[in-house]
């Protein structure tokens, strides 16, 4: 299996090589040159890491079946809460909530960031690379955690984190300022989470910042879903999900998404392109709901203003991941290139609508707050905002049949806006509220979160834009 970059047909790779690269030379982001048509019958008394394991193995047909072992193995083991991995918890007999949050940072990215690293380090022995990697990661609040969980501690591997200054939840900001490892560092940036996104971006793509890397062999790549090697985990889950969720192979499933950058619907999207027999697959947007705006309209329009909602790793305007959609629907680089042109000097560009094969619709503040609210009345099950996003869109739509609704978050992480909805009065600090959950939820506190108070956190390493190297530096300087 071959990458091309969605922009040009100039860069040919291997696996390894579009994983170790994160990003194609023309700023494009890799795309597999064909997805495989498969009957997942056969995969349905499959474990998730037996999944994992056939699943890659059409893609990084460059990597060996020990390898391929190795990066399972390592991956999806006792950093997951439950052999699991990505349990099930059905509300009703049609909707099933797809767990995606008992790794060690308690969200989704962990599926997908756990494994990175040991796909990085298998990359690494078969290209023969010997430097060592620079790996920058913008970050809404979660991706930045999850990387540095992974990468911690990995010889040859350093890690820089940008969050938005005040765009994180204080939970969030405590998992990145609370780390063993000298390796992984995480910077408050002026800014929001798309102003980190376009700094990270620009400097990849830096000729001069890269050659001075270059001179003290190192190399940058990015742990952002703009990295295939984060694709292709986030697949996994919804094939297992599908087979674990119908009656009968062949059953339809809709699939609803709470949406970001896209990288989690865009999963299942290819997942389908493959031949499992997903319905809908229904994005789900929070009050920034450029996507869904989109998606009704063929009209991609960033030019607003991005507003801060209890749904903070949704809180995005510039969705990367939508390039490898577009690509996926029309296969054309140069048309891509144009559209991405236009989205970087324009903020906006328009698409033929009728192409556009996703669902969506979008959840305003209060019907988060609501659905939180309901959704414990009804069912005693307790969602996180991003969730409750998600199950908002489902019963906001004409969508009938049995659902899997993707849940990216356990609601611990978002202890404050859970009470609230739930109408409870609560102490101030994130500690009182995160045991008052537990009392509601009435089960054991993750072992991440105790982990979370029994460190001392670091003080904040603040920058405006215009410091992003002079940090870097300092990082790799202290290592
Ligand atoms: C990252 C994230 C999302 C958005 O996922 P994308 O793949 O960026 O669309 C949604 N919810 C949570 C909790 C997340 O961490």
């Amino acid at each position: 299996m071959r990458y091309f970059s969605t922009r040009s047909k100039n860069y040919i790779a291997t696996a390894s090589e579009a994983i170790l690269a994160g990003i194609a030379p023309d700023g494009g982001l890799f795309v597999p040159e064909s997805f495989p048509r498969l009957d997942f019958s056969a995969w349905s008394r499959n474990s998730y890491r037996e999944i994992a394991e056939k699943l890659f193995a059409l893609f990084l047909t460059d990597f060996s079946p020990t390898a391929i072992q190795r990066v399972v193995e390592k991956s999806y083991a006792a950093n997951f809460d439950t052999p699991e991995i990505t349990p099930l918890h059905w509300l009703d007999d049609n909707t099933a909530v797809l767990e995606l949050w008992h790794g060690p940072t308690l969200a989704f990215k962990d599926l997908a960031l756990q494994c990175l690293p040991n796909l990085f380090d298998e990359a690494k022995i078969i290209q023969q690379i010997e430097e060592r990697f620079l790996i920058l990661t913008a970050t809404s609040g979660d991706t930045g955690k999850a990387a540095m969980s992974g990468f911690s501690g990995k010889d040859g591997s350093l890690v820089a984190v940008f969050y938005p200054n005040n765009g994180v939840s204080t939970f969030q900001e405590r998992q990145m300022l609370t780390t063993t490892s000298t390796n992984v560092r995480a910077f408050a940036m002026e800014g929001n989470f798309d102003d980190c996104q376009r700094s990270v971006k620009a400097l990849m793509q830096d000729v001069s910042f890269l050659a001075r890397l270059k001179e003290r062999s190192i190399r940058l790549t990015s742990a952002n879903s703009i990295n295939i090697g984060r694709l292709l985990p986030q697949m996994v889950y919804y094939i297992y999900a599908y087979l674990q969720t119908v009656d009968k192979y062949g059953d339809p499933l809709s699939v609803v998404v709470p949406s970001g950058n896209v990288g989690n619907i865009l999963a299942a999207r290819y997942c389908k392109e493959m031949g499992l027999p997903l319905d809908r697959i229904h994005l789900a947007a929070n009050s920034n709901k450029v996507l869904h705006e989109f998606l009704s309209t063929g009209i991609y329009d960033a030019n607003r203003e991005l507003l801060k909602t209890t749904s903070p790793s949704m809180d995005i305007l510039i969705a990367s991941n939508m390039e490898r959609y577009l690509h996926l629907l029309t296969g054309d680089c140069t048309y891509i290139n144009d559209l991405m042109k236009a989205l970087k000097t324009d903020g906006c560009f328009s698409f033929d609508a009728s192409l556009l094969d996703l669902y969506s619709s979008w959840a305003t503040e209060d019907q988060v707050f609501t659905t939180i609210r309901r959704v414990y009345v009804d069912y005693g099950y307790v969602l996180d905002p991003h969730t409750a996003v998600a199950v908002f869109s489902a019963s906001d739509s004409n969508m009938s049949g049995r659902r899997l609704i993707v849940s990216t978050a356990s609601p611990y992480k978002f202890a404050e806006t859970v009470l609230s909805s739930l109408r409870q009065d609560f102490p101030a600090d994130d500690k009182g509220q995160i045991l008052q959950l537990q009392k509601i939820l009435g089960t054991p506190l993750p072992r991440p979160i105790e982990e979370l108070w029994s460190n001392q956190p670091e003080d904040k390493h603040y920058l405006l834009p215009a410091q992003i190297e002079a940090a870097i530096e300092e990082l790799i300087g202290a290592n």
